[in-house]
């Protein structure tokens, strides 16, 4: 049977998916290095406190199981190899007729001040997005429990002003 493997189980790699699985006779690998997806389009809500944190994610065993072609595999893509058609994992080779790479893409930074750079943390990965929801509602907490610290303002400054600041901005304002 013709093996579809799709490296990536975020939107690009859920949205072949779906298309792929149509066909019966194809068979599809799904790989992820995280068993779940995470909504980034959610993720300014999540720092913000305007969502919960299970309303961010999909559980990828339990997306692939509604399709009865469809295999979840939860590994690291290390590799690939076109000539062999092989994919190489953190616990294994995957052989396949097609496959679909759709592994997303890495933030560029720009040059910035290396204290800044070592205190930011992005809202690209679940992770990111908590630490940073973390901070505010420790700091909150903080300023909740001690005289000292609610006197202070709580200032947040965001620095630039793409997309992601004007949300930080207008969301954070608004909950914090
Ligand atoms: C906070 C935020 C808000 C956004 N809001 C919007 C919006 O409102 N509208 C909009 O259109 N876009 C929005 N975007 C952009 C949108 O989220 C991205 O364009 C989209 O996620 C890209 O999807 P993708 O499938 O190509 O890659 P990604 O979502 O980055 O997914 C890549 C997948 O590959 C996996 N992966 C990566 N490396 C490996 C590896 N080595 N092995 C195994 N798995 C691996 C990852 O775990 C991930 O699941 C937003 C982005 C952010 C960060």
């Amino acid at each position: 049977m013709h093996h579809v493997v799709i490296l990536g189980g975020s939107y690009g790699g859920i949205a072949a998916l779906r298309r792929v699985q149509i066909n019966r006779d194809v068979r599809v690998t799904l790989v992820d290095h995280h068993p779940y997806h995470y909504l980034q389009t959610e993720g300014y809500e999540l720092i913000s406190g305007d969502t919960y944190f299970d309303k961010t994610i999909v559980n990828l065993s339990t997306l692939c199981a509604n399709y009865e072609n469809v295999t979840f595999r939860h590994s690291s893509v290390e590799h690939i190899d076109p000539e062999t058609k092989s994919v190489h994992l953190s616990d294994g080779i995957e052989m396949y007729d097609t496959l679909i790479i759709a592994l997303g893409s890495v933030t560029k930074r720009f040059q910035c001040d290396a204290r800044v750079y070592n205190y930011s943390s992005g809202a690209k990965s679940l992770l990111g997005a908590l630490k940073l929801n973390r901070f505010f509602q420790d700091e909150l907490y903080k300023r909740l429990e001690s005289a000292r610290y609610a006197k202070e303002n709580f200032n947040i400054i965001v620095r630039g002003a793409g997309l992601s600041a004007a949300e930080m901005r207008q969301r954070t304002s608004y909950v914090y």
